[in-house]
């Protein structure tokens, strides 16, 4: 039996029908939050995971909405307010790859990444912080809400042949700051996870091959890669009253990938 230190608190897990985010959704529900599962397309798997959550005993709905549209957005949050009577919770996890040199990559693929990895974040946290600063305090958090927004190690690292992506999440690390200090005074908690190399489909050829995956073990430490329960963990401690004076803060959850592993044999 959890700890069930998310009861009575609801959650939207952007992105959640896959990967990550489905893996943060189901940790989070098992904690005690009711939880909006978030896809854009694939509805059939969204509802698969509510399955899970209720199987296990949880409350969830799944909601159709893409990120990088504000009226899918404002439509999201009111009918998860409409069903849960609120959020305290949100978690900006959508996010794509479209990948090119940086010659061969079109406005569109430029623009599709920016406008769902870091736009998507800035639609969603506004509606959030509306929504938290309008409920007022509830008896079930120190925090007036919780903001976590899935970065990755590439907001520090560069990426070659990923400008699109890498910029997208060193925008996500300086909107994540740059909100935390605006909206700290009033108890909003805002932090990011950077992950580093995890299994899920978005990287599926850095491991599917034996071969692929021994190269990719050469830039982790601690010499093996992530999976998605590595990273929920992290998300329910981060949008539990655990971290209260947690603020502002990029966890990164890379198996020290972003050690600059290169130097690991003296360099
Ligand atoms: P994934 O492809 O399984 O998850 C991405 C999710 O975002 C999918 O469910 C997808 O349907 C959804 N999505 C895409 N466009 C959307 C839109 N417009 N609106 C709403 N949802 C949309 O891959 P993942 O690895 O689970 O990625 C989740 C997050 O973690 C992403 O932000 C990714 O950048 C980040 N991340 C992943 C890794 C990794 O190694 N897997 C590493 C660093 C960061």
């Amino acid at each position: 039996m959890k700890s069930q230190r998310l009861k009575g608190q609801s959650a939207i897990v952007t992105g959640s029908s896959s990967g990550i985010g489905m893996a943060v959704a189901i940790e989070l529900a098992s904690e005690g939050a009711k939880v909006a599962i978030n896809y854009s397309s694939s509805e059939k798997d969204a509802y698969e995971v509510v399955k899970t959550i209720e199987k296990d005993g949880g409350e969830a709905i799944a909601i159709k909405a893409d990120v990088s549209r504000e009226g899918d957005v404002k439509d999201m949050f009111k009918k998860t307010i409409a069903t849960f009577g609120t959020v305290d919770i949100l978690v900006n996890n959508a996010g794509i790859q479209k990948d090119a040199s940086i010659t061969e990559m079109t406005l569109e693929e430029w623009k599709l990444v920016l406008d769902i990895n870091l736009t998507g974040q800035f639609l969603c946290s506004r509606e959030a912080i509306k929504e938290y600063r309008k409920r007022g305090f509830t008896q079930n958090s120190c925090a007036l809400g919780k903001i976590i927004c899935m970065s990755s190690v590439h907001e520090i690292i560069p990426w070659s042949g990923h400008v699109n992506y890498s910029s997208s999440k060193g925008g996500v690390s300086m909107f994540m700051k740059s909100m935390a200090q605006e909206v700290g005074r009033d108890k909003i908690r805002v932090n990011a996870i950077a992950p580093g190399a995890i299994k899920t489909r978005i990287n599926k050829a850095t491991w599917e091959t034996k071969e692929a995956e021994q190269k990719v073990l050469e830039l982790i430490p601690y010499n093996r890669l992530g999976n998605t329960k590595d990273v929920a963990k992290v998300a329910v401690w981060l949008a539990s009253d655990d971290s209260d004076y947690v603020h502002g803060t990029t966890i990164f959850v890379d198996g020290g990938m972003a050690l600059y592993p290169g130097f690991v044999d003296n360099g």
